[in-house]
């Protein structure tokens, strides 16, 4: 069978996220535009970034108009600040490059193995630490995974399939079943865990046929989706998140702690507060992994530290997430709180 792996179509066969992807915003003077935002700003908005911009227009939709500082824009626009070079700050932050048993495949963690299913994205996050990701290397077609998909069949430590990326659900659902059915085939597997923004940036995403292979194996599914500020959540984002609970989707966030997004109680208050409210729990919040071009996003880990102090006194437990980071060579988080 031919599988479809690019997702983007303006065909209107397509389903509806696949055109809404086709639609995204991909001209940062096209976003400036959109938002009209003051001319002097404009002045230090890169005009061709080389990590290029990319936002659904339904997220553009979250932004506030004429505001500069939103934080919803500084996640997505591509600043000039992105091209000081700073110490500490490199290409590969977290030690993944060219680590894994098999192409495509990473098993840093223990009972774990994370496929980097794709490079692509619905949106480009300016703070990510796979910016500089050699995607080019990673596996395309499914015929392509079968020395990573044997690999994972010869460890029998490993219990469960991590989902990364890129972003995994920017693959086509045919695609995603095939190899969906093809991990539970491996005896030793028991979980598949998705790690995806698509539910918050383009809602539209979680649909019957995403339910249909995410839920129709013998795997046990979980979501961990990518939301950090109150803001993402509209009524549509909602809706999706409600749809992964009500089919059974255990779902959780995670967060990356940032400078002028949600470094602020209140905001990381009611970030948390809305999550649960949807019946999705803080998972992590990440302490920025230090890439070449964030930063400016960079918060200090004695705030982080005052600020889940914070949270620890507003929230119950089970709302709190984990404040974490990533050190190259550990196998799983550091937890920092
Ligand atoms: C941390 C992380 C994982 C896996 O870590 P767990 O501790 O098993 O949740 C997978 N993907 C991403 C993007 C992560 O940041
Ligand atoms: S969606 Fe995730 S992988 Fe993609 S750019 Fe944003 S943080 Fe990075």
């Amino acid at each position: 069978m031919q599988l479809t792996e690019i997702a983007p179509s303006a065909d209107r066969a397509a389903p509806t996220w696949r055109r809404l992807l086709a639609e995204a915003v991909r001209d940062p003077a096209e976003l400036c535009e959109l938002l009209g935002l003051p001319a002097d700003f404009r002045a230090r908005v890169q005009r061709q970034p080389k990590f290029p911009l990319l936002v659904p227009r339904g997220f553009v939709a979250r932004m506030k108009a004429g505001d500069p500082h939103d934080p919803l824009l500084r996640q997505v626009l591509p600043l000039r600040d992105e091209d000081e070079a700073v110490p500490g700050f490199g290409a590969d932050p977290v030690g993944e490059i060219g680590v894994g048993p098999a192409p495509g495949l990473l098993h840093k963690y223990v009972g774990r193995a994370l496929l980097v299913t794709t490079g692509a994205c619905a949106v480009h996050c300016r703070y990510c630490f796979r910016r500089e990701y050699p995607y080019s290397e990673t596996p395309k077609s499914l015929a392509d995974w079968e020395p990573a998909l044997a690999a994972l069949a010869a460890d029998p430590t490993i219990h469960e399939a991590l989902l990364s990326g890129g972003d995994p659900l920017a693959r086509t659902d045919d695609w995603l079943a095939a190899l969906a059915a093809r991990l539970a085939a491996i005896p030793h597997l028991r979980r598949l865990r998705v790690h995806t923004r698509l539910p918050i940036v383009l809602p539209e995403r979680v649909d019957d046929a995403l339910l249909a292979w995410l839920t129709g194996t013998r795997l046990a599914p979980y979501v961990v989706v990518h939301c950090n500020h109150p803001n993402e959540l509209d009524r549509a984002t909602a809706a999706a998140l409600g749809r992964l609970v009500d089919a059974g989707v255990p779902t959780l966030n995670q967060a990356v702690l940032l400078a002028g997004v949600n470094d602020d109680a209140d905001t990381l208050a009611e970030l948390c507060e809305r999550l649960v409210d949807l019946r999705v729990l803080p998972y992590y919040l990440s302490q920025l992994d230090r890439v070449a071009g964030s930063a400016h996003f960079e918060v200090p880990e004695e705030r982080g530290r005052a600020l889940m102090a914070e949270l620890h006194a507003r929230l119950p437990g089970y709302a709190t997430p984990r404040y974490v980071r990533e050190i190259p060579g550990r196998p799983g988080k550091t937890p920092l709180a």
